[in-house]
């Protein structure tokens, strides 16, 4: 089916660049007519499915039908959980307008810098607002702009923007929008703890659950490879320069751990740079523009980079620590395998994660055999599934064919200890 029979006008199709959007995705497919609809959507899709323009190609045409007002009021607004998703989606809204012959104005919004340069931003209004959600309350206390006018609300990664962490906040920029208005949740995941709470939101809402389909899902193969805590920061050294990646994205649980993994990676001559939430935005920013760029090769991240982010092409991601849950698992391997391109996800699983693991396997209905490095292998076998495929190595071929693995001091202690043994 292509974009022209969706509903959406001429002007927004010449938006749509063949070699960028060549034919609609399921997501897009079953969402820009029910949006255009003018009725509630719940949507949940894959991550990297094309989501941003699910919504808002449907929420321009939209726009668009209306008539223009003078000063402008905000028709529309969309809320992301995180700074740098805001900018994304603020830029593909912006490509989509740029051809339009009428003027439409998109404002992003977003804490961590000034807010004076916001505030200038939003006089004369804005035709849709992309925001944060703090950064938006702090522009509602100086009455810096108006929500009574709001027609669509977009919640972008919804399940996220409805778990505790933003519940106040959420709560209270619904008070500044209008009762009667459509409501559009989209995210690839809807844990069923914040199930009610999209509900409480909804009115009569449409539900769209585009399931992956043969061929279009994303193509992204898993590893877990067993591993002591200690050993991680050099197994991912060693991984990143046998299977010459060319660049990865590697989660860990706290900002600290990410300072700590990139200092030694760059230690290693390694171009690495953490990414978290205690870094000036103007740092976080320029991270990411370099990891885009292929000017850093490894960014260590919270899991502030686990929503919605879009890296092109992004071909590995590496769970140095577990992600809190499946569904964060979900968003941080999504990093990778975008838009009909593959990737590959690894976990490092230690016999204190093991369990867990197994909880993640559980919940995502996956079953990821243990791999055993040669020169890696964890002190307590814990680490490996009783049923694990044999460590990748084998007696003829120690290496496991993995160029590089060569057993190191400890491992020949062991073997000879080993040997003495069975002597
Ligand atoms: P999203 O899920 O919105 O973050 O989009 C993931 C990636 O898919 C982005 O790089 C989009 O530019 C790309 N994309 C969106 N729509 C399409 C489409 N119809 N065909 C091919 N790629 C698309």
């Amino acid at each position: 089916m292509p974009f022209s029979s969706l509903g959406l006008r001429p002007e927004l199709l010449k938006a749509l660049k063949p070699k960028d959007y060549p034919a609609p995705t399921p997501i897009q497919t079953q969402a820009i007519p029910a949006v255009l609809k003018g009725v509630d959507v719940q949507a949940s899709a894959q991550t990297g499915s094309g989501k941003t323009a699910a919504y808002a190609l449907p929420v321009l045409e939209l726009l668009l039908r209306q008539p223009r007002s003078a000063p402008r009021s905000v028709h529309s607004l969309v809320l992301v959980p995180t700074r740098e998703l805001a900018v994304q989606v603020g830029e593909t809204l912006r490509s989509l307008v740029t051809q339009l012959p009428s003027n439409l104005k998109i404002t992003v919004v977003f804490g961590g810098v000034s807010i004076n340069p916001q505030m200038m931003g939003l006089r004369g209004g804005a035709d849709v607002i992309v925001a944060t959600p703090g950064r938006l309350l702090d522009l509602l206390d100086k009455n810096a702009l108006s929500l009574s006018q709001v027609q669509i609300l977009v919640l972008d990664e919804a399940d996220k923007l409805l778990d505790l962490g933003f519940q106040d906040e959420l709560q209270a920029i619904l008070k500044h929008l209008p009762s009667r208005r459509q409501n559009l949740l989209f995210s690839a995941t809807f844990a069923s703890a914040v199930q009610s709470l999209a509900d409480a939101l909804l009115t009569d809402p449409v539900r769209l659950d585009v399931l992956p389909q043969p061929g279009s899902a994303p193509d992204i193969v898993q590893r877990a490879i067993a591993v002591d805590a200690p050993q991680r920061t050099q197994l991912l050294r060693h991984l990143f320069q046998t299977h010459s990646w060319k660049r990865v994205l590697v989660f860990a649980a706290t900002q600290h751990a990410c300072q700590i993994i990139a200092a030694k990676l760059r230690k290693a001559g390694i171009n690495a740079e953490p990414f978290h939430g205690q870094l000036s935005q103007g740092k976080r920013s320029q991270v990411l523009a370099d990891f885009k760029a292929s000017r850093v090769k490894v960014v260590i991240a919270t899991d502030v980079a686990s929503r919605g982010l879009d890296i092109s092409e992004l071909p590995v991601v590496v769970n140095f620590d577990l992600p809190r849950s499946a569904v964060d698992y979900t968003h941080r391997i999504g990093r990778t395998g975008r838009a009909g391109h593959s990737g590959l996800a690894v976990s490092f699983v230690g016999p204190e994660t093991e369990a867990h693991w197994r909880l993640i396997e559980k919940r995502q209905a996956i079953s990821v055999p243990r791999e055993i490095l040669v020169g890696f292998e964890p002190t307590s076998q814990a680490g490996a599934a009783p049923d694990a495929p044999h460590p990748q190595g084998t007696a003829n071929d120690p290496t496991g064919g993995v160029k590089g693995l060569r057993p190191n001091k400890k491992d020949k202690l062991r073997q000879a200890q080993q040997k003495a043994k069975t002597l």
